[in-house]
């Protein structure tokens, strides 16, 4: 019998721009230490936005304090999932556009598709509905759901670290809240809406100040509101704006134009001759003939 192909189908995205993210935090949370990177990634895939496809990766970080109790363990770019669900190759852009065509322009599935495909995005309607559900599914998630996994971390790391972070996906769609754990490395929760204000905000996170968890630290980026409403429920834990949100936006920003330089540098650089490999006289001081392995991923 014929074995069925159950895996996704294969999609090439050669032009997707590129995302590499950083973990949020620098220091290990246990000994103080700084944190060393890792040169694996833990996360990589190519994912179909509203803009097209994206290349998103996340860095990892660990450890290296041989005295400390959480010695070798790794930190994750938890920002990552801001950006796509574990395991989906959609972005959460368009799930949440889904979401805000279904619920609040009454748009049947079937015309969500359609406009999801003139949009560029390949999906077929089965798969719209699917993540319609996964979308609704964490925007319903309960803090008794996550308790168990969220007391797990608080015992591994003595506490927790909560990050908020906001997505504005492409037309009238709402703004999207997802709140995650930074040690875990996990989204917990996401919150839509058109004029979200500081007690929504409160209200989103209250079931999460109930579990009376320890909490280390709270992360989000410049959003005045966002930290208010971190400060009303967990007021003894520091707040921080996180310096990695701040490069990050600033490098979306940028990465239409890094795309154009990597092209550039391809084709400019492409056609130079090679370095000779003439032998220098041995007063030369001493160098090394290995080739550098090259940084740029390609
Ligand atoms: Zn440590």
């Amino acid at each position: 019998m014929e074995k069925q192909a159950r895996h996704r189908p294969h999609r090439e995205y050669s032009d997707a721009k590129r995302l590499i993210l950083e973990p949020d935090i620098e220091s290990c949370p246990i000994c103080g230490q700084a944190l060393k990177a890792r040169r694996n990634w833990h996360s990589r895939k190519t994912i179909q936005t509203l803009n097209g496809p994206l290349f998103v990766a996340g860095k990892t970080k660990e450890c290296v304090n041989l005295t400390c109790r959480n010695y070798q363990k790794r930190y994750y770019a938890g920002r990552v999932w801001l950006y796509s669900l574990p395991g989906s190759t959609y972005g959460l852009d368009v799930l949440a556009w889904i979401g805000w065509q279904h619920e609040h322009e009454h748009r049947q599935m079937v015309e969500i598709q359609r406009l999801l495909n003139q949009r560029g995005v390949a999906v077929n309607e089965r798969n719209v509905g699917k993540l319609y559900r996964q979308f609704l599914a964490l925007l319903s998630a309960t803090s008794e759901n996550a308790r168990g996994s969220l007391e797990q971390t608080a015992r591994e790391y003595g506490g927790l670290i909560w990050a908020v972070d906001a997505l504005q996906p492409e037309g009238p769609c709402g703004l999207l809240y997802v709140l995650y754990e930074v040690l875990s490395g996990k989204p917990v929760a996401a919150l839509q809406g058109e004029r979200i204000d500081q007690s929504d905000l409160e209200n989103w996170l209250r079931p999460y100040q109930t579990l009376q968890l320890p909490v280390l630290a709270t992360l989000s980026d410049g959003e005045r509101t966002l930290a208010a409403a971190f400060k009303t429920c967990w007021p003894e834990a520091p707040h921080q704006r996180c310096q990695v949100h701040f490069l990050n936006n600033l490098a979306e920003e940028v990465l239409d134009y890094e795309d154009e330089l990597r092209q550039n540098i391809r084709q400019n650089l492409g056609g130079l001759p090679k370095v000779p490999t003439e032998q220098r006289p041995e007063t030369d001081p001493p160098f090394s003939t290995k080739p550098t392995p090259t940084e740029i991923p390609s």
